[in-house]
């Protein structure tokens, strides 16, 4: 991936925001932050800490991401943790418990962590503190999905080990629970870098030659989600909004795009059943990184869809949401998690509850272009001032002068 320099977002966020970034960054050189998560592809963890990590080092800082080493038990493990954390009633049994912690000690062993600041991001590693000898480092978790719904019974067992941290990041005021009131707790939207091949400019032949290697017409609407296959991104709500477009527009083309993540057991099992309720409908397209859907297709498809939708049931934030905006591309989406703070509602897209609203929506903006173009307009002017990576860049710095200066 390429490397950018602070300079090259000038054009796009000024150069005061760049000047502050830069003071920031002179205060914490040479400093070293440690990130650590579960997966290296796929999911929004990893593609914040793939365009982070590099920027954060050109400012000067001394940054390594690691990845937790651990086999599907542990990932078949972790994931019923996400789901009844974002509030699933599942059972946690004494099993569960000892496979997760054994991951995390014997990753507390393996892993590096030489660092001024360790930053471990969401559940599957935030026991690896617990199995360190500390030092005079700093332990931040960063937490990325929404808490407001965790099952007890799950959150209870998570709680001790997340307390033993210096710090905790959330997206989301709301995402604080109230028993961790007391910790030093920082807000951070999480954010999208414009300057990468998912969020760059690129040609209008660039995007025909993506649609015509897919076969998805430029002619007619296109209706995208961009998620993993997940019970909590809902694919089979999606096309139940698409049915009920289709019978207002015909002509109407649906994209499901979803990478297979290294960390979500659950991605085929969901593929198969959005596969099957498409039923073989010619307009219904289901890709992945399989059929070598990448960074640059992501790009396309969402720049050449006429409505984007996200009909997540739960959103931790939704950085496939950010990313439509970012390029234009009016979004319809759920009410839930970070979504409303990027989708506001009328202004850079449209909020919704049910299949039948979102279809309402959809079918609005197939039709009047003028609507879909005020909002995608609103929707990256949204983005440019709150969900880029500069921002996030200048968080970073803060949180890291509060804890170490
Ligand atoms: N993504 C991708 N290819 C796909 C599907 C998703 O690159 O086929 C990316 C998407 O562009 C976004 C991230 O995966 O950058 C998903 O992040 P989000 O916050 O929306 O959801 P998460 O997967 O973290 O729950």
């Amino acid at each position: 991936m390429a490397t950018f320099s602070l300079d090259d977002y000038k054009a796009i966020v000024g150069e005061q925001e760049i000047a502050e970034i830069e003071k920031l960054a002179s205060w914490v050189k040479g400093a070293s932050i440690v990130h650590i998560n579960s997966t290296r592809f796929g999911g929004g963890v990893a593609e914040l800490l793939k365009n982070m990590v590099p920027l954060a080092r050109t400012v000067g800082l001394n940054v390594s991401w690691q990845v937790m080493e651990a086999s599907s038990e542990f990932f078949n493990v972790t994931k019923k943790f996400h789901n009844a954390l974002q509030g699933m009633p599942l059972k946690l049994t004494e099993a569960m418990k000892k496979v997760y912690l054994e991951y995390n000690r014997l990753n507390a062993e393996k892993l590096d962590f030489k660092g001024d600041l360790i930053m471990v991001h969401d559940p599957q590693p935030a026991a690896l503190l617990r199995f360190r000898n500390r030092g005079p480092e700093k332990w931040v978790w960063r937490c990325h999905i929404d808490l407001t719904k965790a099952n007890p019974v799950y959150w209870d067992f998570l709680k001790p080990f997340v307390l033993e941290y210096d710090g905790l990041v959330f997206s989301l005021q709301s995402y604080i629970k109230e028993d961790l009131r007391n910790k030093h707790i920082f807000l951070m939207p999480p954010s999208i870098n414009p300057l990468s091949e998912k969020n760059k400019p690129i040609s209008e032949s660039q995007i025909l030659k993506m649609l015509e290697k897919y076969e998805v017409s430029p002619e007619k609407p296109i209706l995208t989600q961009v998620a993993r296959f997940d019970p909590w991104k809902d694919p089979l709500g999606v096309i139940d909004v698409y049915r009920l477009v289709k019978r207002e527009i015909p002509q109407t083309q649906l994209l499901l795009v979803g990478s297979m993540a290294a960390d979500d057991p659950e991605g085929d099992e969901w593929l198969k059943k959005t596969v099957e309720k498409a039923g073989g409908d010619k307009d219904i397209h289901i890709l992945t990184d399989r059929e070598g859907v990448g960074d640059l297709e992501v790009n396309a498809f969402q720049r050449a869809s006429t409505v984007v939708i996200q009909k997540s049931l739960r959103e931790g934030f939704g950085l496939s949401v950010t990313e439509a905006l970012w390029k234009g591309t009016p979004v319809v989406a759920t009410r839930t998690g970070g979504i409303p703070l990027q989708v506001l509602d009328g202004v850079t897209g449209f909020l919704v509850d049910t299949v039948e609203a979102a279809a309402e929506k959809v079918t609005l903006i197939i039709k009047r272009p003028y609507l879909g173009r005020m909002l995608g307009t609103n929707g990256r002017d949204h983005v440019r001032r709150n969900f880029l990576i500069t921002r996030h860049l200048k968080d970073y710095l803060k949180i890291h002068l509060e804890l170490i200066e």
